[in-house]
C-alpha cells in the first residue's frame, strides 16, 4: 500500500499546559475544527472527548496521555496528550519522548505558572521545538503581551507573536494575522467554524504595524541573506517569513506565539495553521541512533528503512485487553507480523493495528514511519521497549522513569476484592512504569509505590472504578533507601553438617559505595576456580536478596558495587542455596561495618501566595527541614522555590491553605535522594524496630 500522505506532512505533537490553562478545551476545539467531532462538549458538562476516563472528567485534570490523529490542511496531525500535573512525571516523560513538537499553552491571566515552567524545562531536555498559544483572552485581566514577556523572562525563550489580539476580556473579537496583515474574526453562528477575513481596523493599525515589523525583523535576524534583503527593501515576502520562522522554530531559536479563546471559539484555526506550518515533520529530525555503545547504526526517518518503533504507552482496556501505543520511527509494519522486541530480546507478534481517534479506533493494515498507532496482542511489552525488524535489529534509547518515592499499604475490603486486586494492580502497573506493587512478607501487606500522594490516590480510585476493587489504604510512607559510605571487605562461610549431605558456601566480598543514582554493580574477580562459575549467579542472588531489605533499616540498598574476590567450595556439600546464604549473610555483616546511611527523597517545592503571606510561607519551608532556593514575583503574587524532604510534606496542602487563608497554593515534584541527618535516621530506625519491620 502506498503512502497516502507524504512524511513531510506528518506532525506528532503534544500540548503542554498548567492545569486549568484550557488544554482539554483547546484539544477539543482542535478536533472539532478538524472535523473529527460534530458537537462541542464543554469540560464543565463532563463531556470532553479527550478525557475518556471517568475520573479525569470529574477531577478536570488530564491523567492519561492518549494519542489521537486528525487531519488539517492536508497534514496528518497526531495529538499526544501531555499532562500538566507533575505528579504524573511518567506521562510527561513518555509523551515528550515520542512527540516531535509541542504547543505550550498558557492562560492569558495566569501566564507562565510554576508547572508550565517545569514541563517546559523537561521539553528543553528532549530538544522539543515549540509554539505557544495564549488562551483565555476573553477573561478579565487577560494580558497577551505580558505572557509573551514572561516566555522571555521566565522561560528564557525567544517569543515571536504571529498574531496580536483584537480587543480583550469581553471585548475580545479576534486576531490580526501578522503574516497576511488581515483581521480575522470567527462566526458566532457556527461556533467559529467560519472564518471572516477583513481589513485591519484603523484603530489597530499602529499596533499591527509595530508587531509586523517585529516579526519581519526577528525573521531577518535568522539568516544573513534575508537580513540584507530586509535592510535594502525594509520588508520580506509572506513565503520568506513562513519558511524562515519554520527553520528557526525547528532549531529552537524562536517560539511563534498565537492567542485566542478556546471557550469562545476564537483563534484555534490559526493555532492549527501554526502547528502544520512551523512544527517539525519526522523528516526534520536527526537520524535514529542505536542505543548500544559498540554499534553505531544511524538510520533515517524513512519508510524505506527497516522497521523500528517504540512502545510508549500501555493501556489496560476493559474490552480489548492490553493496548500498546507505539511510535513508528522507521520503515513500515503490517498487522500480523512477527517483530523483535530488542529491549527484551524476544520475538513478539503485532496483532491488530489501530489508528486512534478521539472516541473510536479504526483497524488498519499497515503503519508507516512517523505514525503513532495502537497495537493489540503484544503480551509482555513494557513501556519504552523497542520493537524492530528481526533481520535489522536496533535498540532505541528508552524512556527514563524515576523510581517511586512514596508507598502505602492497601488491604482489600472483602474476599472478592482480594481475588480481583492482583489482576487490577498488574494492569495498572503495566500501564504506569512509576507505579510498583510489592508484598511485605513481615506484615503480609500489599504495598503500592508511586510518585506522590495524588498519584497513589488516583490509582486506588481507578482500581475501584475500573476494576471494582475496594481497598483500605494505610498511611503513606516515604520510600527511604540505604547505602554505604566506605569500602569494606571480608568473608563468610556458610557450613552446616546435619546428617546426610551438608551445606558449604564460602565467599569473600568487597562492598564499595557508588555515586548517587549510579545503581548496583556486581563484579566477579574469582581466579583459579576457587569458586566454580556455576555458583557466581547464586552469589549475586544472595547479595540482591540482602539488598532488598537492607540491614540498616530494612529499606532497599542502592548505589553500591559488590565484588566477589575469593572463596572456596566443597565437591559434595556446595550448592546454589549454600552460596546464596553465604553471600547474603556476608553482605549483611559487611554492610553494617560500611558506615551505612539512610537516604530520603527530596522534593522541589513551589509555593505561590500573595506577598502578605510570604513570612509564614517561607517559615513553613524552613520548619520542614527545607531550604529556600529562590524567590520571585509572578502576576502580583510571590513564588518561593525550595527543597524539602518528602517526609516533611505530608498534610502541606492543608497547612498552606490555613496559613494563607486559602490564597496560597503549592506544587512539588521529586528532585533527588539526599542523606537523612543522623539523629532523624535513628528515630526512623527506632520506629521501624518497634513496628518490627527490621529483623
Ligand atoms: P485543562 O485543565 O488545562 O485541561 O483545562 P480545561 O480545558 O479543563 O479548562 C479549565 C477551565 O477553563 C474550564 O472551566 C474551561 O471551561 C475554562 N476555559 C478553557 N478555555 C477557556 C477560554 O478560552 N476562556 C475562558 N474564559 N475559560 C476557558
Amino acid at each position: 500500500m502506498a503512502r497516502t500522505i507524504s512524511l513531510l506532512r506528518v506532525r506528532n505533537i503534544g500540548i503542554m499546559a498548567h492545569i486549568d490553562a484550557g488544554k482539554t478545551t483547546v484539544s477539543e476545539r482542535i478536533l472539532f475544527y478538524a472535523g473529527k467531532t460534530h458537537k462541542l462538549g464543554e469540560v464543565h458538562d463532563g463531556e470532553a472527548i479527550m478525557d475518556f476516563m471517568d475520573q479525569e472528567q470529574e477531577r478536570g485534570i488530564t491523567i492519561t496521555s492518549a494519542a489521537t490523529t486528525l487531519s488539517w490542511n492536508d497534514h496528518q496531525v497526531t495529538l499526544i496528550d501531555t499532562p500538566g500535573h507533575v505528579d504524573f512525571t511518567a506521562e510527561v516523560e513518555r509523551s515528550l519522548r515520542v512527540l516531535d513538537g509541542a504547543v505550550a499553552l498558557f492562560c492569558a491571566v495566569g501566564g507562565v505558572q510554576p508547572q508550565s515552567e517545569q514541563v517546559w524545562r523537561q521539553s528543553e531536555k528532549y530538544n522539543v521545538p515549540k509554539i505557544a498559544f495564549v488562551n483565555k483572552m476573553d477573561r478579565v485581566g487577560a494580558d497577551f503581551f505580558g505572557v509573551v514577556d514572561e516566555i522571555k523572562t521566565i522561560l528564557g525563550g525567544n517569543p515571536v507573536p504571529m498574531v496580536v489580539p483584537i480587543g480583550k476580556e469581553d471585548k475580545f473579537e479576534g486576531v490580526i494575522d501578522l503574516v497576511k496583515m488581515k483581521a480575522i474574526y470567527y462566526s458566532e453562528e457556527d461556533q467559529g467554524r467560519t472564518i471572516i477575513e477583513k481589513e485591519i481596523p484603523v484603530a489597530k493599525m499602529k499596533k499591527a504595524k509595530t508587531w509586523r515589523a517585529n516579526l519581519v525583523e526577528k525573521s531577518a535576524e535568522q539568516e544573513d541573506a534575508l537580513l540584507e534583503k530586509f535592510l535594502e527593501t525594509g520588508n520580506l515576502s509572506e513565503d520568506e517569513i513562513l519558511s524562515i520562522i519554520r527553520k528557526a522554530t525547528i532549531t529552537r531559536r524562536v517560539i511563534p506565539v498565537y492567542c485566542g479563546s478556546a471557550f469562545k471559539n476564537k483563534g484555534i484555526q490559526q493555532l492549527l495553521d501554526g502547528i502544520v506550518n512551523f512544527l517539525p515533520s519526522p523528516e526534520d529530525l536527526p537520524p535514529l541512533v542505536h542505543a548500544g555503545a559498540d554499534e553505531n547504526i544511524l538510520r533515517a526517518h524513512s519508510d524505506d528503512e527497516p522497521f523500528a518503533a517504540m512502545a510508549f504507552k500501555i493501556i489496560a482496556d476493559r474490552h480489548m485487553g492490553k493496548l500498546t501505543l507505539m511510535r513508528v520511527y522507521s520503515g513500515t509494519i503490517m498487522a500480523g507480523t512477527v517483530v523483535l522486541n530488542s529491549t527484551q530480546k524476544k520475538t513478539q507478534r503485532i496483532g491488530r493495528l489501530l489508528r486512534i481517534h478521539a472516541n473510536r479506533q479504526e483497524s488498519i493494515n499497515e503503519a508507516r514511519c512517523g505514525d503513532i498507532v495502537g497495537v493489540v496482542g503484544l503480551g509482555d511489552v513494557r513501556t519504552g521497549d523497542t520493537l524492530c525488524c528481526q533481520e535489522h535489529p536496533i535498540l532505541l534509547e528508552s524512556i527514563e522513569f524515576p523510581a517511586p518515592v512514596m508507598s502505602i499499604s492497601i488491604k482489600p475490603e472483602s474476599r472478592s476484592d482480594n481475588e480481583k486486586m492482583g489482576a487490577a494492580l498488574r494492569h495498572l502497573s503495566d500501564e504506569d512504569p512509576t507505579f510498583l506493587v510489592s508484598f511485605d512478607e513481615e506484615t503480609s501487606e500489599t504495598i503500592i509505590s508511586g510518585m506522590g500522594e495524588l498519584h497513589l490516590e488516583v490509582l486506588v480510585e481507578r482500581m475501584k472504578r475500573e476494576f471494582g476493587v475496594v481497598a483500605e489504604v494505610g498511611r503513606p510512607e516515604v520510600a527511604y533507601r540505604e547505602t554505604a559510605t566506605i569500602l569494606v571487605q571480608g568473608q563468610y562461610k556458610h557450613v552446616k553438617q546435619s546428617g546426610g549431605r551438608g551445606q558449604y558456601g564460602h565467599v569473600y566480598l568487597r562492598l564499595e559505595p557508588r555515586g548517587p543514582g549510579e545503581g548496583f554493580e556486581f563484579v566477579n574477580e574469582i581466579k583459579g576456580g576457587h569458586i566454580p562459575d556455576t555458583y557466581i549467579p547464586s552469589i549475586e542472588k544472595g547479595v540482591l536478596k540482602a539488598m532488598m531489605s537492607g540491614p540498616y533499616a530494612g529499606y532497599p540498598v542502592v548505589d553500591m558495587r559488590v565484588t566477589v574476590y575469593d572463596g572456596s567450595y566443597h565437591e559434595v556439600d556446595s550448592s546454589d542455596f549454600a552460596f546464596v546464604e553465604a553471600a547474603r549473610v556476608c553482605f549483611k555483616t559487611l554492610f553494617m561495618q560500611a558506615r551505612p546511611e539512610l537516604l530520603e527523597p527530596v522534593m522541589s517545592v513551589e509555593v505561590i501566595a500573595p506577598e502578605d503571606y510570604m513570612g509564614p510561607a517561607s517559615g513553613s519551608i524552613c520548619q520542614r527541614r527545607g531550604r529556600i532556593e529562590s524567590m520571585s514575583e509572578q502576576g502580583g503574587s510571590k513564588v518561593i522555590q525550595g527543597m524539602v524532604p518528602l517526609s516533611e510534606m505530608f498534610g502541606y496542602s492543608n497547612a498552606i491553605r490555613t496559613m494563607t487563608q486559602g490564597r496560597g497554593s503549592f506544587t512539588m515534584h521529586f528532585e533527588h535522594y539526599e542523606t537523612v541527618p543522623f539523629s532523624i535516621a535513628e528515630e526512623i530506625i527506632k520506629k521501624r524496630r518497634e513496628a518490627n519491620k527490621i529483623r
